[in-house]
């Protein structure tokens, strides 16, 4: 089986894993505690000493199950699945860094993990904000205190491409925590342990479910970091190959401690939708490729930004690093006498809506909406004008798409 295509892997997953009753799903489990027989067993299984589960909010047959299928994904050699992405990324930047830190994130990267990482920083962690789509930059803000750097694969919303294998490289050679966020990309365009990333974070909400009907998040562990580098793994969770510490500290931390956790019902919910996620891929690319070309064509156009077009700054590092795949995300900024609102209420088809990864297409004025809080400033910074338009685009047939923005711009 591990030598199979993405899809075949996945959708085969499951009952591989079932020998009890070859069911092709795993069982919903919707208990809160677990028993055993023996105490020494329970004692056992509280000290990590052997398998199983005590509380859900550590984790269930169910969510372990998911977990299972992305790191098979993800090629990793663990998982952690949390309540939505955003508790993924707490958990991370929470359970490993601490005060006096220094973590160098791009400037590029989706509105709340900034917020989050502003709210970071009031806990004494020093953060720089680098151009990351330029490894230099990164380097050039290397301090002797950087523990991590943290990167989007496509950057939500402004589809950026970090230079995510030199920076792989500059982490590796400094022995830091390369942590990549590929939600937008997902593990179908490419592995992030392709890029050397120690830990992959993947929005479950977004392309891996894909209906728009569940919240979930995951942190898979590479493997190719060694945590006895990291200065801040706890001596209990210092056990077998220290390839492995980080994701149980994540995982004590950031489940245990802070309860982000996934629920049975959403998990099963996830990991069906996770069989079509190259299906989907496919279908979305196609489509966000083809109305990325006919926008950009648009005399009401400004630019679009989409990595699959010749004219992003990133067009040929995405061709190489996604073969030939560039994400459904794109970036339309309108020209600056066009009313966005207007616009926006004339589509027939799209759904206005925050979201993305979608079976539809949905649309979003992020200045005014995601980015309204950060304020101008800071949206500037980010490269968010007024104007801008954040399209998710979905399965849905390509001319019906292309024809309802087409009519909404005329
Ligand atoms: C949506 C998103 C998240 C957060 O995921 P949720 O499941 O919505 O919490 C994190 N990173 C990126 C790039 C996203 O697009």
């Amino acid at each position: 089986m591990s030598d199979s295509g993405f899809t075949t892997q996945t959708v085969h997953f499951g009952h591989r894993n079932d020998a009890q009753h070859g069911a092709v799903h795993a069982a919903v489990h919707p208990s809160t505690e677990f028993t055993y027989h023996d105490a020494h067993q329970l004692a056992a299984v509280f000290q990590n000493r052997q398998k199983g589960y005590t509380y859900a909010r550590t984790g269930t047959p169910t969510t372990a199950a998911l977990e299972a299928q992305v790191t098979a994904m993800e090629q990793g050699n663990g998982t952690v699945a949390f309540a939505t992405g955003m508790a993924a990324l707490n958990a991370v930047f929470f359970a490993l860094l601490r005060q006096g830190d220094h973590l160098i994130a791009s400037k590029y990267i989706f509105g709340n993990t900034n917020s989050l990482l502003m709210t970071l920083e009031n806990f004494g962690v020093e953060l720089s904000l680098v151009d990351a789509t330029d490894a230099a930059q990164v380097q050039a803000a290397l301090r002797p205190n950087t523990r991590m750097v943290f990167v989007e694969t496509i950057a939500n919303p402004g589809t950026q491409v970090a230079d995510l294998q030199t920076i792989g490289a500059l982490c590796q050679a400094h022995k830091l925590v390369y942590v990549v966020d590929s939600t937008l990309s997902s593990p179908y365009l490419r592995r992030g342990r392709d890029f050397g990333a120690s830990l992959v974070v993947n929005s479950l909400s977004k392309h891996i479910g894909g209906h728009g009907n569940a919240l979930g998040g995951a942190v898979t562990q590479t493997g190719l970091y060694d945590w006895a580098d990291f200065p801040h793994i706890y001596p209990q969770y210092q056990k077998d190959d220290s390839h492995t510490w980080g994701l149980l500290q994540i995982k004590k931390k950031g489940l245990r401690d802070m309860g982000g956790t996934l629920s049975s019902d959403v998990a099963h919910r996830i990991a069906a939708g996770a069989e079509t996620l190259g299906l989907r891929m496919n279908r979305l690319c196609g489509n966000a490729l083809a109305l990325a070309q006919a926008l950009e064509r648009h005399p009401l156009v400004e630019r679009v930004q989409y990595p699959g077009l010749v004219s992003h700054p990133q067009h040929q590092r995405a061709t190489e690093l996604f073969q030939g795949l560039y994400g459904g995300l794109l970036g339309v900024v309108l020209k600056e006498h066009v009313d966005v609102f207007a616009v926006l209420n004339r589509l027939r088809v799209a759904a206005l809506a925050t979201h993305l990864g979608d079976n539809r297409t949905l649309v979003l004025p992020a200045a005014h909406t995601i980015y309204y809080e950060m304020g101008a400033e800071r949206r500037a910074l980010m490269g968010i004008p007024d104007g801008f338009l954040r399209i998710s685009v979905g399965i849905e047939e390509e001319t019906d798409l292309i024809n309802d923005f087409t009519a909404a711009l005329a």
